[in-house]
């Protein structure tokens, strides 16, 4: 054991600063502050090099954590990034946006009594800090192959799968029905969790190395699935999940009431310098107005704090179960708490008022009941218990579903589980046509950056075996 590490007995947990909640509101930056070397070296030094590391086991990734965190402890940071980058194709990423405190940081053992190692955010502050001494290198695979690759989806899940294939020397074309890429990670995920300019330098990255991206093209839309099929050796299909869910039997149609997804893209779209109409005209800004948020996940949290930093009046969220049991990231409550904004935990809304706009929101008081076999607890009305807030724009954050690709892709044979998403052989990753791939929320349902990223690598690995192996059938037979 090296002397620089299991200083956690010596040195405190210290996350990177993070900016004040009154100075956050006022705008979209990142809300924690880069560490500087020493800070990352004194923090990746508390790690006790576990012989069983359950932090790496509880990374979707499998990230070499225990290894990252000494040689950042000792200095080398370049070789720290080799190592990170080994297991991530976006580890700054996954430094700013993972649930840490669910995965990583909440299984490191010298958590109690002492506090988890900051990992999230040394490796965060590896790449970041690899970017700026250029060690991220291009990609360059050492071979060409006659094979072309078509991923439909630009999110973490289809850049990771191209980044691996182009790697393995493919050609590979990424299409994508929006004008950027980056899937949820640009126009859901807001700013001050992760700012657009990492996304960015990712797809320059991306480009530099060869993939070639075709944007503007909605596949299933105006480009038929059959004709993208058709110009390539396989398809990945990385399409995400976003039909919003929605609030059965209650009243939609006033004005004033929009899903969670239109809202943050409008905000995202803003931010970048878009000419966005919905916005300036009010009906996709929260500038000046009461805002009720119903939902209790990532989704949620992001547009309560969005609406913060377009100055509403006042934000509430009101998500049916309590603080304990709310989906989304502890730490994502407590800054909405810091940022101003108000939680009416255990409330359902029961009714929406208005004239031609919405007016106010009418919500019941639940309890927890009994579990179910999930262990979930049900979640019931309390009688007599209905309360009244009053709202100018009402944001519906409870969660999405799959959309009908079988549909819209013209393919009914093209295989569904019963929750809509894609049914993929669970080792090759292949849909019920052959050729054809998945990987990330079109498969997992709504997940994780994280989870979208392995999936991607892993489906790119089982798609490159499966190729060379029919490469190789080709050869034989020709011969
Ligand atoms: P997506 O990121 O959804 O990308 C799919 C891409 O496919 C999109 O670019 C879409 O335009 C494109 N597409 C879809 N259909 C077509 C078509 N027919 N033709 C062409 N292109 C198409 N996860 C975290 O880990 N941390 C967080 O903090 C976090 N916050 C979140 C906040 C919000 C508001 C939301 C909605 C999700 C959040 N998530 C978070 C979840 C995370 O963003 C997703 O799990 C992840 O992005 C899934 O990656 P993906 O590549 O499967 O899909
Ligand atoms: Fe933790 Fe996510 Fe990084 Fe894995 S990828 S080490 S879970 S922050
Ligand atoms: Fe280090 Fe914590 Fe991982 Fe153990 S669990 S190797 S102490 S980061």
């Amino acid at each position: 054991m090296t002397e620089h590490m299991q200083q956690f007995v010596r040195i405190a947990q210290r996350a990177p600063v993070k900016r004040g909640a009154a100075e956050r509101r006022e705008d979209f930056s990142e809300i924690y502050r880069e560490f500087d070397q020493p800070g990352a070296s004194a923090q990746a030094s508390r790690c006790s090099q576990c012989g069983i590391p359950f932090c790496q086991i509880h990374c979707p990734l499998g990230n070499n954590i225990p290894d990252w965190l000494k040689l950042s402890a000792e200095g080398r940071l370049e070789e720290a990034y080799e190592i990170s980058a080994a297991t991530n194709t976006f580890p700054e990423i996954c430094g700013r946006i993972c649930p840490q405190d669910r995965l990583c940081e909440g299984n490191c053992v010298i958590e109690k009594g002492f506090e988890s190692v900051t990992i999230g955010a040394v490796e965060r502050f590896i790449t970041d800090t690899a970017f700026e001494n250029n060690w991220v290198r291009p990609i360059r695979p050492r071979r060409e192959r006659a094979q072309s690759i078509g991923i439909i989806g630009a999110g973490p899940g289809g850049l990771a799968a191209a980044e691996a294939l182009r790697r393995q020397g493919y050609e590979v074309h990424v299409y994508d029905r929006h004008d950027r890429v980056g899937g949820l990670l640009i126009y859901g995920i807001p700013g001050f969790k992760l700012e657009k300019s990492i996304v960015e330098r990712r797809r320059l990255w991306l480009e530099d190395g060869g993939i070639r991206f075709h944007l503007n093209q909605d596949i299933g839309g105006a480009v038929s699935f059959a004709e993208v099929r058709a110009r390539h050796d396989a398809i990945l299909i990385a399409t995400g999940v976003y039909k919003p869910r929605e609030i059965a039997a209650l009243d939609k149609s006033l004005v004033g009431i929009v899903p969670a997804l239109d809202y943050l893209t409008a905000s995202n779209r803003k931010g970048l310098g878009d000419d966005v109409p919905a916005f300036d005209e009010g009906l996709l800004n929260a500038a000046g107005k009461r805002v009720v948020v119903i939902g209790g996940g990532d989704t949620a949290m992001d547009c309560v704090r969005t609406a913060i930093r377009q100055d509403a009046a006042s934000v509430t969220c009101l998500y049916r179960r309590d603080r304990a049991n709310m989906p989304g990231s502890m730490r994502e409550v407590s800054n909405a708490i810091d940022e101003g904004v108000a939680f009416a935990w255990l409330s359902a809304p029961e009714a929406f008022f208005g004239d031609g706009h919405v007016t106010a929101v009418r919500a019941a008081r639940m309890h927890l009941g009994l579990a179910d076999a999930s262990g979930r607890q049900s979640v019931e009305p309390i009688a007599g218990s209905s309360f009244t807030i009053e709202a100018d724009l009402v944001i519906k954050a409870l969660g999405f579903d799959p959309e009908d690709l079988p549909g819209a892709f013209g393919e009914p044979s093209l295989a569904l589980t019963r929750w809509g998403t894609l049914k993929v052989d669970r080792r090759s990753f292949m849909t019920s046509l052959p050729g054809v791939f998945a990987a990330g929320d079109i498969v997992r349902g709504a997940s994780l950056v994280v989870w979208a990223i392995k999936d991607g690598r892993d489906a790119a690995a089982a798609m490159h075996e499966l190729l060379v192996q029919s490469a190789a059938a080709l050869a034989t037979a020709a011969e």
